[in-house]
């Protein structure tokens, strides 16, 4: 062996045993690094929607299939509508926007229900969605919005359709059914803990303190266990008691406060899918106008004592699936909210600044 050959040799093992200590650490950093972001991914993944990490505590799958389950129980399929033109129309509409959504991969799913007094639709987790032929009729068949709230456009059916529809795919899409299914997990779960937990360890039992410190008579022993005794029940009773109203009382804020909070989130969801849909419209090569010209009609609607109120089947329906379906009450706010984001693009700003 030549001497070069031996001071390579020497040079590679010497920077092999050098490093090692080093290679070693690195791939187990790495290794740290990889199950790190894989339990992030996991309990708080990012929203396709909004791309921010979102806790779950519930997997998506599992709602979906609720959601699934939902759908086919409870749609039943005699109430779809027979109109074959119609539902032509109504599917090749949401084939456009479902290609072009943030989650293609979801099992989308659209029936027009026969309902002609619920003016409505409606979004379960996994992308099942329902509108009635209610809401279709009064998009063909509601006057024109004032000029200044769709820019001047004329907005036509297959616009007003791609608003609804692409609205509820936003929903889908950024998981609101799984959210708010989480809401009345945590909100039920902590409310319990309120209730029983929390007094126990708020309302404890102050230990008596001896009422005499002489030698008791024979007598005297029998009385005072007895009044021992009753003490003993009457303070396990005064103590139940004091729980039962510190719990109540704390049950009751969570409840209380839990409300709210979901009302609170459930209109900036609202707002989250009007945008969303916005731009799944644009995408799909509907005008976005359609969104405003949708809120101005429910607004007036909204407006109209009793309109939005029914008692047929899909309103039972809707209040009975209500826990996982996200709803959509009309309000002034949502109407600016999506005359401002259809004025920016008329102004001439990218999808990318105006969804960014
Ligand atoms: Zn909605």
């Amino acid at each position: 062996m030549s001497v070069q050959k031996i001071l390579n040799t020497t040079y590679d093992v010497t920077v092999a045993v050098v490093t090692a200590p080093y290679r070693a650490g690195s791939a187990l950093i790495n290794k740290v690094k990889s199950v790190a972001f894989s339990i992030l991914n996991t309990v708080a993944p990012r929203n396709l929607v909004t791309k921010n990490r979102q806790f779950k505590v519930i997997p998506s799958s599992w709602v979906n299939d609720l959601g699934a389950a939902y759908y086919n129980k409870l749609c039943p399929l005699h109430k779809i509508s027979q109109d074959q033109s119609l539902n032509s129309e109504v599917a090749e509409v949401f084939a456009k926007l479902v290609a072009k959504c943030d989650n293609p991969g979801l099992k989308f799913e659209i029936r027009v229900m026969d309902d002609d007094k619920l003016v409505n639709a409606m979004c379960l987790p996994g992308g099942k969605i329902v509108i009635t032929t209610a809401l279709i009729n009064k998009l063909k068949s509601s006057g024109v919005a004032p000029s200044e709230l769709v820019g001047g456009e004329h907005i036509a059916f297959q616009d007003k359709l791609a608003a609804v529809l692409a609205h509820e795919i936003g929903h889908a899409c950024a998981e609101h059914g799984t959210f708010k299914m989480q809401v009345k997990l945590c909100v039920v779960l902590t409310a319990n803990v309120a209730q029983y937990a929390l007094p126990v360890f708020l309302i404890k039992d102050r230990k008596a303190t001896p009422v005499a410190n002489k030698t008791p008579e024979e007598g005297e022993v029998k009385k005072t266990q007895e009044n021992s005794r009753r003490a003993t029940l009457e303070k396990e009773k005064m103590l139940a008691g004091q729980r039962k109203a510190v719990g109540t009382l704390a049950g009751l804020s969570v409840r209380f406060f839990g409300f709210f909070y979901a009302q609170a989130h459930s209109r900036c969801k609202e707002l989250e899918a009007d945008k969303v849909g916005i731009k799944y419209a644009c995408l799909a090569g509907y005008k976005a106008a359609g969104a405003v010209w949708l809120q101005n009609m429910f607004m007036e609607m909204k407006n109209e004592k009793g309109q939005l109120k029914s008692t047929g089947f899909f309103a039972r329906w809707f209040s009975t699936a209500s826990d996982l379906i996200a709803s959509h009450p009309p309000s002034l706010e949502r109407l600016k909210a999506n005359q401002e984001t259809v004025g920016r693009l008329a102004k001439g700003e990218s999808l990318q600044q105006v969804f960014a």
